[in-house]
C-alpha cells in the first residue's frame, strides 16, 4: 500500500489514494466508484498497456463451460476482484493471431 494520491487506473477519471494489487508485486489505483462495480462485475486491467475490461458476473459464470473455471468464479462472486493480465488484444494483436493461427485447423490430414 502506498499513500500517494493517483489517477484510478480504471476509469482514468478519479484520483484516489486506494490501491489494489492486481498481481503479484503490481498496484494499481482504484476509486471508490470503480470499487463499487467490481462488485457486480469482474475487471481485468492489461499491466502492458494498461487496458481494461469490464464484464458482469453472472454474464462471465453463465458462459464459462470449464467447471472448474465455473467453481472458481463462483467463490469469487462476492468479492471485488480486479485482476492483472498480462496482454490484450489491444496491446498484442501479434500474439492474439498466433493464437489464432494455432487454433485454425490444418488444411491437410
Ligand atoms: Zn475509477
Ligand atoms: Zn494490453
Amino acid at each position: 500500500m502506498k499513500d500517494e494520491l493517483g489517477q484510478c487506473s480504471v476509469c482514468k477519471k478519479e484520483h484516489t489514494s486506494t490501491n489494489v494489487e492486481v498481481t503479484p508485486g503490481v498496484f494499481i489505483y482504484v476509486c471508490s466508484d470503480c470499487l463499487e462495480k467490481a462488485k457486480d462485475n469482474f475487471i481485468w486491467i492489461c499491466t502492458s498497456c494498461g487496458k481494461h475490461f469490464i464484464r458482469p458476473k453472472e454474464l462471465v459464470i453463465n458462459r464459462t463451460k470449464d467447471p472448474e473455471l465455473k467453481k472458481a468464479y463462483m467463490l469469487c462472486r462476492d468479492m471485488q476482484i480486479i485482476q492483472g493480465i498480462d496482454m490484450c488484444i489491444a496491446c498484442d494483436p501479434q500474439g492474439i493471431v498466433e493464437f489464432m493461427e494455432a487454433k485454425r485447423p490444418a488444411a491437410k490430414c
